[in-house]
């Protein structure tokens, strides 16, 4: 995988230059209320409804070489969970988008996961009106995130179909909704981990595949991609998975996925903006099909990551 030596090479070459730097912001930037502060020095305040009820919602775009990638994408699906659940973005895009932009330029960061957090504020639902509570926004820069490492990329990574616990359903939390209410999520990394792999794969409850902790699920059958039409967040990497695939010629196919169609899947991937395309060769402690990165995942790959080159989903950031 030429590309993907190259990439990575790329990547590896600004990690040291990062690792070398001695900007106060390496590790990070907040900004809490309009004040910016080392990531690992900021707080929060306590009584925040997003700490305590978890009644908050976010999103995590990413800088790539010094570019922002999709950034619009990420703040029109903040902007509708906001909305879904009664909040508002507390500042106007544009000006959320030139702060994000300041503050990556001040850590020198050129590989980053941002995120921004909109959270209910001090004021809780209950026995206070919607028009007196006052939103918070939280925001963060820190090095790039990887959900899978780039050493394991190239090999894949292992998965299991989480027997012990099932995705909560769209009925109970709208996962549609990006929101950090991860009992279930987090009760499917501790299976997988006694099960001996890395990764959860929820079903719906009656068999059928949703995500897992942290990323969107696809597969490889005779060509075609599937991936889970409810039950899941729409993923901005998946949305790039959809528009690599049309690129590339690839059918996509967004609809119900019973648990044994990925059993029978040709090749398994993972889509997530903290590690991109992720690919699944160990299934429940089995290989999927040969056990080796498929030639599908492999296009997806490549074309994600040109992307992150191409203006029409990214533009650059001057430091
Ligand atoms: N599903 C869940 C539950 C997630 O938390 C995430 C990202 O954190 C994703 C899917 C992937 O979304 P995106 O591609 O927009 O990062």
């Amino acid at each position: 995988m030429a590309t993907m030596e190259k990439i990575f090479a790329g990547y590896n070459a600004r990690q040291e230059v990062l690792n070398a730097s001695t900007n106060p912001y390496t590790n990070g930037i907040a900004w809490v209320q309009g004040e910016l502060t080392p990531l690992h020095e900021a707080k929060i305040p306590m009584l925040d409804e997003g700490f305590m009820r978890s009644d908050l919602t976010y999103d995590v775009p990413s800088v790539w070489d010094g570019r922002f990638f999709r950034l619009d994408d990420h703040i029109t699906r903040l902007e509708e969970s906001c909305a879904k659940l009664r909040l508002k973005l507390p500042l106007p895009r544009e000006e959320v988008k030139k702060i994000l932009v300041d503050m990556v330029a001040k850590t020198g960061i050129r590989d980053a996961f941002v995120e921004l957090i909109v959270t209910r504020g001090l004021k809780s639902v209950r026995g206070n009106k919607l028009e007196d509570m006052t939103n918070n926004l939280y925001l963060l820069v820190q090095p790039y995130v990887w959900v899978m490492e780039p050493e394991d990329q190239p090999t894949g990574g292992s998965a299991v179909v989480a027997r012990t616990v099932r995705r909560v359903p769209p009925g109970a939390i709208d996962p549609t909704v990006k929101n950090l209410q991860w009992g279930d999520l987090v009760r499917g990394l501790f299976e997988a981990n006694d099960r001996g792999a890395t990764y959860p794969f929820l079903t719906d409850g009656d068999s059928n595949i949703t995500e897992g902790s942290g990323f969107n699920i696809l597969l490889v059958k005779d060509g075609v991609i599937y991936t889970p039409d409810r039950g899941v967040l729409q993923g901005i990497t998946r949305k790039s998975v959809f528009d690599a695939a049309k690129a590339a010629g690839i059918e996509v196919r967004v609809e119900h996925i019973p648990t044994d169609l990925l059993y029978q899947a040709d090749e398994v991937f993972m889509s997530t903006t903290a590690g991109g395309i992720m690919p699944i060769t160990t299934l429940d402690g089995a290989p999927v099909a040969d056990g080796k990165v498929g030639p599908i995942t492999k296009k997806i790959w490549d074309g994600y990551w040109a992307m992150h080159y191409d203006s029409a989903y990214s533009f650059e950031i001057k430091y």
